[in-house]
């Protein structure tokens, strides 16, 4: 058996998914929404199932598709992208990110990483040979420390991996903290891989992409997900943009993963990314609304919640109602005792790094507004 993937724990959003459901919680763990998406993607997807499409893609994604994510990316941030040479198509994020860091890392190389962090960055990079270099976010703040992260920079730096809006934080990174990545990755002569996959769920400013600072275009690729995007994370349709020498390589590291990505997906995620405005800010909208009822909700049966200006997800402490428990026990009783799943943020740092925090959960509120008032109405009986 491969030592790594051995070793390797089944994913937290699955077993606590799992527990959930064997218990009968809402789950709040698990970050998906429950309704779904616009119903014009959908008729889309089904439309074009039925016209006879249905064989391999090209390997770098359908022209309709290369198209769209060149045109957003206009759009949404002025950067400008050739959707022929500077865009690739993966089959969702998670192949994204490690075609990514498959295009760029030799064994040896380091890359620096910010915890805490999304659990796929770190089996992958060790499974390329790649050396972490963590940088630690604190609560409540998650501010980025500048000495730290200068110190993690190196001459082995290959590249940084960057999550903004941040999973499990949901924190955004701002102009200074994005400044600062910007300056190190060019002094180093390094890469940036910047997982955006939250890029529209912001709410308080609008998402400004690390590929839009000085020098950065050629340096970064920038990922998104029509999952997140368009609220159907089953579909797993992902895209990374480039420079044209970068998406190369990506595409190279997609040929050996999985090729190609399901046709008719594609070409409903290029009716979606070419919707108006108006479903842009809907989507946030909603979801700014959502994470305010379950965070007010939260502090007032004494969860207090850390800030989070974007993604799917709210940090809560726990220290008003541990007894003595850390978050993984704490998140096993809630499901039990209260009928509510989140997850426990301590299975967002390296296991082999220092200590984490043990009194954190992050609930996810991309749920309907009468299940959260369900979720905090259980939450209440108990606490
Ligand atoms: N990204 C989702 C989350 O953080 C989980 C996706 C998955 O289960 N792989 O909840």
């Amino acid at each position: 058996a491969n030592t790594q993937l051995s070793a390797l724990p089944t994913t937290i959003f699955t077993v606590m998914s799992q527990l959930a459901a064997q218990h009968g919680a809402i789950n709040l763990g698990q970050g998906f929404p429950d309704t779904e998406g616009p119903a014009e993607l959908v008729e889309a997807a089904r439309r074009f199932l039925g016209d006879g499409r249905n064989q391999y893609a090209p390997l770098t994604g359908l022209p309709e598709l290369r198209g769209a994510v060149a045109r957003a990316n206009a759009r949404f941030y002025g950067i400008e992208a050739d959707a022929t040479r500077d865009v690739v198509v993966t089959s969702g994020a998670t192949e994204a990110i490690t075609a990514c860091l498959m295009a760029v890392v030799d064994p040896g190389d380091e890359v620096v990483l910010i915890e805490p962090l999304y659990d796929t960055y770190l089996p992958v990079l060790k499974m390329l040979g790649a050396v972490a270099r963590c940088v630690r976010l604190h609560a409540p703040d998650w501010l980025l420390p500048e000495q730290e992260l200068r110190a993690a920079f190196g001459p082995k730096t290959k590249a940084i991996l960057l999550n903004s809006p941040m999973n499990p934080t949901g924190k955004v990174f701002d102009a200074r903290e994005r400044a600062l990545i910007a300056e190190l990755v060019r002094q180093h002569d390094a890469y940036a891989i910047c997982d955006e996959v939250y890029e529209h769920l912001t709410f308080e400013a609008p998402h400004v992409p690390l590929m839009a600072e000085p020098g950065m275009r050629e340096r970064t690729m920038r990922i998104g997900s029509a999952g997140k995007t368009f609220s159907l994370t089953g579909w797993k349709v992902g895209y990374v943009t480039a420079s044209a020498a970068l998406a190369a390589l990506v595409a190279k590291a997609h040929q050996i993963l999985t090729f190609c990505t399901p046709p008719n997906l594609q070409r409903a995620v290029a009716v979606g990314l070419d919707m108006k405005d108006g479903y842009y800010e809907r989507l946030s909208g909603e979801l700014r609304a959502r994470r305010d009822q379950l965070s007010e909700g939260l502090h007032a049966l004494g969860f207090p919640t850390l800030p989070a200006g974007g993604s799917y997800f709210v940090v809560a402490s726990i220290d008003a109602h541990a007894k003595g428990r850390d978050d993984v026990t704490f998140c096993r009783d809630l499901i039990t005792e209260a009928g509510v799943a989140a997850i426990p943020v301590s299975a967002f740092y390296d296991p082999e790094g220092a200590e984490p925090p043990r009194n954190l959960i992050r609930f996810a509120f991309c749920k309907r507004e009468a299940v959260l008032t369900e979720a905090l109405e259980r939450l209440g009986r108990v606490f």
